[in-house]
């Protein structure tokens, strides 16, 4: 399979996945599956990759972008694919953006609290984590010393 196959192949598997009716919001919801944080996605495709559906979407529409940044909801509806719904922004913008709408209140779980304090990590840092952790779930993670 050649590049351009490849691509027609991934926009097909895509479009397969996608509601035919929009929510009174305008979002487009993703039919396949589903990460437990509710974004949408082609999960073990061909070769065991990992697509998140509002990436692929954000590509189909506007063309290749760099993997540093996030696609973010502006409608704050995770398994949304409509491309007018989504934009690009680096992570400063994503923590702004997150925070400004309300998420990432959840408290930080006793077990990472207790690693802040051996450890004796900046607060601040491990609260970024903390509500990244539950935000997007393919591009960041907890740092190793708070899962071990
Ligand atoms: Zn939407």
């Amino acid at each position: 399979m050649n590049i351009e196959e490849y691509k027609e192949m991934r926009i097909r598997c895509f479009n397969m996945r996608v509601s035919k009716r929009k929510t009174k919001n305008g979002c487009i919801l993703w039919k396949g599956s589903i990460t437990k944080n509710g974004y949408g996605g082609l999960f073990r495709w061909l070769n065991g990759e990992r697509l998140l559906a509002h990436r692929l979407a954000y590509e189909i529409e506007f063309g290749y972008f760099d993997r540093k940044f996030h696609i973010c909801h502006k409608c704050d509806n995770p398994p949304c694919v409509n491309p007018q719904h989504l934009y690009a922004g680096t992570h400063q913008e994503n923590m702004r953006d997150v925070a400004l709408r309300g998420r990432g209140r959840k408290p930080l779980r006793n077990s990472i609290r207790s690693k802040i304090k051996r450890k004796k990590v900046d607060i601040k840092h491990a609260i970024v984590h903390n509500i990244y952790s539950d935000y997007e779930v393919q591009t960041v993670s907890l740092p190793a010393w708070a899962t071990r």
